[in-house]
């Protein structure tokens, strides 16, 4: 723990756990984070990783990985694997092995036909739609299923026939029996098992009947012995459920519910079966696309799990629902690259310089530091020949007004880290473009200002016999619309921000770059921060932009 996470006060969860502590009601502190392998992970979630198991780290206690396997029609293996290389690609160890609420079916059934057994559960058989209507509304009680009065022995009889795979999908489906007029909705004979004969990813065929989502948690965090169960907000209704199970059931620990503020971010949508159709619309190229908000879609554009873990802390966790702007999740980015970063340098619009008075066949290294704030990284050897590149962006032809600081013709600049080089003439092809630069550098100003005038501009550059041509694949955010979902009208892919990829071929990148660590992510000179994409081959380097310098958004709008 960094000294400025020990002096930050308390959130309330961890007042809850302190209190809880000092008062003994709890020995030590479990958590879990219990994900449902319907999709992955995204940005949402990593504020409750780094919450659950961020409490157990806090107060020397443990965190469990569960995943909430209830529903076999929406849920994956590669989605397990996936949270599963996530989860610990964000730093954080589980206690013990994978859990799996599937692997406490046998119990969930047993604790069903005990509900039946004590007269508080029966199988209705009425119609989905009669089921809902009959439900009441908000100011209007329930209306009593036909079945509710039944024995003991004909429910047991006819869930066994639910079990047994006796009934279709839909036809009959098992329910607590607790208060059809109950002010709060979910207290109305909730569900507690369905059919569904779907193969699941855990259990293969053994079950067609699944236990509702209410019916499951709880008591796996009871199975579990999770002291404190922490979920979001839109739960807060079923708590009363959560504990009447708990009440009733002979769990062998009684956990108890919290509840907080799920991370909303603007200019983002943090939702499974929303990103689910991103990805199988072909509007990304995968979950991981590094313009989805899925923790693999961050962190294989670059971004390193420390400013993610970083900027759940700067949220922090509060009882309210907010949103936060995404410019703050950026700034986390940008504030762990530029303290970490190795700099390097590379061309994204190249422009070919030819410095005639340098020798062919001749080359020299400079040194320049591997980071400007870390000595202790050390330096790095910057190769110079006689043909370089630049970009396009540091060359005008003729001087614009007195603040343009790089090339013109006639003009001089220096070649950062190495000499200062003047442009003496300008070749263009015959649509007249420009395609290259003649110039001369003076040898006389390694390290030191030239004789008699004085050069202000520094550019970037690359050695062009010391590099290769990459694709380089510059992101911007996934919408352009704040808040995407909040149109009544309008879908929120309607609002896909077209220019979020854009693709630059031909930049031109030092060789000794791709020689480096996977997962390196760099600050190119005056570009930004940049990695490697998987999509790299033998024949092509692919590099993905993380993010820029600075924040653009936040000029475009001042501007406005
Ligand atoms: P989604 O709607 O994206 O599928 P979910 O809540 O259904 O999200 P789960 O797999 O059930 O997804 O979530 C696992 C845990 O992550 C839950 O405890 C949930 O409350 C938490 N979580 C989900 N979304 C967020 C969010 N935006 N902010 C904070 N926690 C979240
Ligand atoms: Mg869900």
């Amino acid at each position: 723990m960094s000294e400025t996470e020990k002096e930050k006060p308390a959130n309330f969860i961890e007042q809850i756990i302190e209190a809880d502590l000092a008062e003994g009601r709890v020995s030590s502190i479990h958590t879990r984070f219990p994900p449902e392998p319907n999709g992955y992970l995204h940005i949402g979630h990593a504020k409750s990783i780094c919450l659950n198991f961020g409490l157990a780290q806090r107060f020397g206690g443990k965190c469990n990985l569960r995943f909430d396997d209830t529903n076999p029609a929406k849920e994956d293996q590669e989605y397990v694997d996936a949270i599963i290389r996530d989860v610990s690609w964000l730093g954080f160890e589980w206690d013990g092995d994978v859990r799996y609420a599937s692997s406490y079916f046998d119990t969930l059934y047993q604790w069903a036909l005990h509900l039946i057994r004590e007269g508080k559960a029966y199988v209705d058989q009425q119609d989905a739609e009669t089921m809902s209507a009959n439900r009441g509304t908000l100011t209007e009680p329930g209306v009593d299923a036909p079945n509710r009065n039944l024995s003991v022995e004909d429910n047991l009889a006819l869930f066994e026939k639910m079990r047994a795979g006796e009934f279709d999908e839909g036809a009959a489906i098992l329910r607590a029996k607790i208060d059809m007029a109950h002010p709060n909705m979910n207290m109305r004979d909730p569900a507690l098992y369905r059919i569904r004969k779907q193969s699941h990813h855990q259990t293969g065929d053994k079950w067609c009947i699944y236990p509702s989502y209410d019916f499951a948690h709880g008591q796996e965090d009871a199975i579990e012995g999770i002291t404190h169960s922490i979920c979001t907000l839109e739960f807060s209704d079923h708590r009363p459920l959560y504990d009447w199970f708990i009440e009733n059931l002979p769990v062998p620990a009684k956990p108890t519910q919290y509840e907080f503020a799920p991370l909303n971010l603007n200019y983002t949508v943090t939702s499974k079966r929303r990103l689910k159709q991103l990805v199988d619309e072909g509007h990304v190229f995968g979950w991981d696309d590094p313009r989805m908000p899925t923790i693999s879609g961050l962190r294989r554009r670059g971004i390193p799990a420390k400013a993610l873990r970083n900027f759940c802390d700067m949220i922090g966790v509060t009882k309210s629902e907010g949103v936060v702007d995404v410019s703050m999740l950026e700034f986390a980015v940008r504030e762990e690259l530029n303290a970490n970063a190795p700099r390097a340098m590379t061309v994204l619009r190249p422009l070919k310089m030819v410095i005639t008075n340098y020798p062919e066949g001749q080359s020299e290294k400079f040194s320049a530091p591997v980071h400007p704030q870390h000595e202790e990284l050390g330096t790095r050897e910057v190769p110079f020949s006689r043909e370089v590149w630049i970009d396009r962006e540091d060359f005008i032809e003729v001087k614009p007004n007195k603040h343009w600081k790089r090339l013109f013709t006639g003009g001089e600049v220096r070649l950062r880290y190495g000499y200062v080089v003047r442009c003496d003439e300008v070749i263009k092809d015959e649509s007249g473009e420009i395609v290259e630069l003649r110039c001369s550098y003076d040898p006389d100003t390694l390290g030191k200002m030239p004789e008699g005038r004085k050069v202000k501009g520094v550019i970037h550059w690359v050695s062009a016999e010391h590099s290769r041509p990459a694709e380089v694949r510059l992101y911007d955010r996934l919408f352009n619309d704040e808040n995407p979902l909040g149109h009544k009208e309008r879908d929120f892919k309607e609002f896909i921000n077209p220019e979020a990829l854009q693709v630059l071929e031909g930049a031109q990148v030092e060789n000794s770059l791709t020689e480096a660590a996977e997962g390196t992510v760099w600050q190119f000179e005056r570009e930004g921060y940049f990695t490697v994409d998987p999509d790299t081959t033998a024949d092509k380097l692919v590099i993905n932009r993380t993010i820029t310098l600075r924040d653009s958004w936040a000029k475009i709008q001042s501007k406005a």
